[in-house]
């Protein structure tokens, strides 16, 4: 399996590309802005899109699915949770930001915690990990997890959003945190990094911050 990135817009989003080399097969991950340089990395991979997964729908993971789809008009895949952000709270915060917005036309399709998504011979496990969005997920393989913005290096996502809940982001770190220790972390902003790494120097999973301010 091979994860190219190409980091895009006002809010410097990953986007990911997931590529099974033994079939040829790839997923968009987070398609957030700039499509295309998003259809260049998908034409450069020489592999065939399958699907657009998205771990939330905040405006800057979501603003090029359409520009995407006018290329590849694959599935997009979405947890229902985030579904008001998708339909209608991205547009607005987008006007807020004073940024052009792309409405995504496509219905995504619902996934669950569980589900298990196919990319060729590769197979990713949907953990649910609300608390930055209601219905933020994180895409994880053998070695590999597609967090968005969950867990960064040396941080985590934000919880003063409109839908956030602290509480559940508790919840959701110390879930993440139980997969193994070498699993390489893809977030939705800044560099790569590892669960053993970020459980040994990140305040947020070491204990000396919390998500929920007491
Ligand atoms: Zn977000
Ligand atoms: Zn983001």
């Amino acid at each position: 399996m091979k994860i190219d990135v190409r980091t895009v817009g006002a809010f410097e989003e990953n986007c990911y590309l997931v590529v099974d080399e033994t079939s040829g097969r790839a997923v968009l991950v987070d398609p957030g802005d700039d499509g295309p340089r998003l259809i260049e990395m998908v034409q450069a991979s020489g592999a065939v899109l399958d699907a657009i997964w998205l771990t939330h729908a905040h405006l800057d993971h979501i603003g090029a699915i359409n520009s995407v789809r006018a290329v590849y008009p694959v599935p997009v895949r979405l947890h229902p949770l985030d579904l008001p952000f998708y339909e209608s709270m991205s547009a607005q915060a987008a006007r807020m930001y004073g940024l052009p917005w792309d409405q995504p036309a496509v219905a995504p399709v619902p996934i669950d915690d569980g589900d298990v998504l196919t990319c060729g011979s590769a197979r990713f496990t949907v953990m649910h990990v609300p608390g930055h969005a209601p219905g933020h997920v994180s895409f994880n393989a053998d070695d590999i997890a597609l967090s968005g913005d969950l867990l960064f290096t040396g941080s985590i996502g934000r919880t003063d959003l409109p839908l956030c809940d602290p509480y559940a982001m508790d919840t959701s770190l110390v879930r993440f945190g139980t997969l193994p220790a070498t699993t390489k972390v893809y977030p939705g902003h800044g560099a790569a990094t590892t669960i053993g790494r970020e459980l040994e120097t990140d305040p947020f999973l070491t204990g000396r911050a919390r998500a929920i301010k007491r």
